[in-house]
């Protein structure tokens, strides 16, 4: 077996590679070439720490396996390390036998904003010019820099809980030579796109936030009970995924449908969209929703990429397990 430490992936995966991965993977589950097996997410009781698996196979692209780890939320104040840890296991399809271990952390923000950045490429009003940042903690850096590739944006736009963590996606918007301005909620009717991306378990962003036009993309919702939306929103815009059984029961969808103003039919799957069977956006006036659940697959694609790429690189150490 294969094994790429965490501190090797920055050198080794562009934005590029992990857009590709995760575009790809998404038209594959919506053709029926991958699935995702059911995610399991425990309290465990212990520092406050969510942990759990994330697993599927990919036939079209071979990759077997299971993402383990979770949010540790003291982990930045005890041990100066970052709240979500993870790392991703690949099995040899033909055999069941371990193939790779690869660190997850940055793997799991870049291909979250890969994520967010597919659904913008493939639904965003393609005039799009104002960006919206909801959120600007360790993912928001990561969204934003990725969203910014998808579009000619001219401003970017942000609202935080935590007004004091703005500077963390001014930083991201000025690295990219485009102006940031601090806004509060009500100002998101100005964006184009608006990213959320946030742990909140009380919606934030409000149907009178949105304009007609605007495509939104839920990052944050990965967990039962978390909630970033108001669910009129969800009502008034179609809404797309990236796998249906999740966005229904961890993602921004499970309150929307709980409530009864969206049927499980109306949730959508981007990868329709992607592979053309799904027209996705049809005016300059609709609201799209991308409910970005995070799943298994898109770990193991963008995984299965840097194995490649590490291994042509002479940077996977080779294990004899
Ligand atoms: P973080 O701890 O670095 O940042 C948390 C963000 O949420 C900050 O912007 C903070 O101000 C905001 N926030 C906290 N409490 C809030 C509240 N009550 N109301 C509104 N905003 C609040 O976390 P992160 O690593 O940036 O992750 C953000 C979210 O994204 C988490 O919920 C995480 O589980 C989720 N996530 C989703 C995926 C996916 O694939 N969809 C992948 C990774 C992380």
């Amino acid at each position: 077996m294969y094994i790429v430490p965490e501190k090797e992936i920055a050198a080794l995966l562009t934005r590029a590679d992990a857009f590709t991965a995760v575009e790809n993977v998404f038209a594959a589950m919506s053709k029926g070439d991958a699935y995702n097996f059911p995610v399991i997410r425990e309290a465990i009781g212990y520092e406050n720490a969510l942990y759990g698996f994330k697993g599927g196979f990919d036939k079209a692209g071979m990759a077997l396996g299971l993402k383990a780890g979770g949010y540790w939320p003291n982990n930045m104040e005890k041990h100066g390390a970052i709240n979500h840890q993870s790392t991703v296991f690949l099995f040899d399809p033909d055999t069941g036998k371990v193939s790779a271990m690869v660190g997850g952390n940055l793997l799991t923000a870049l291909r979250t904003a890969a994520a967010s950045s597919v659904s913008i490429k493939h639904l965003a009003r393609k005039d799009a010019k104002v960006m919206g940042m909801v959120g600007a903690g360790h993912q928001a850096t990561f969204q934003l820099r990725a969203a910014l590739e998808q579009r000619e944006f001219e401003k970017v736009i942000g609202w935080n809980y935590h007004p004091e963590m703005l500077p963390n996606i001014e930083k991201i918007a000025n690295e990219a030579g485009v102006p940031f301005e601090a806004v509060a909620l009500e100002g998101m009717v100005e964006a184009d796109v608006v990213i959320s991306i946030t742990s909140t378990f009380a919606p934030t962003v409000m149907a009178k936030h949105i304009s007609p036009g605007t495509h939104v993309a839920c990052m944050g919702t990965d967990t039962k009970g978390k909630q970033e939306l108001e669910t009129a929103l969800l009502a008034q815009a179609t809404v797309f995924t990236d796998e249906v059984a999740q966005s229904i029961s961890i993602g921004e969808a499970q309150h929307a449908i709980a409530a009864g103003l969206i049927k499980q039919s109306d949730v959508n799957e981007l990868g329709a969209v992607i592979n053309g069977t799904h027209p996705g956006r049809t005016s300059d006036d609709e609201i799209t929703l991308f409910d970005g659940t995070g799943v298994g697959l898109q770990d193991l694609a963008v995984a299965a990429s840097i194995v490649k790429l590490a291994i042509a690189q002479g940077i996977a150490i080779e294990v004899d397990f």
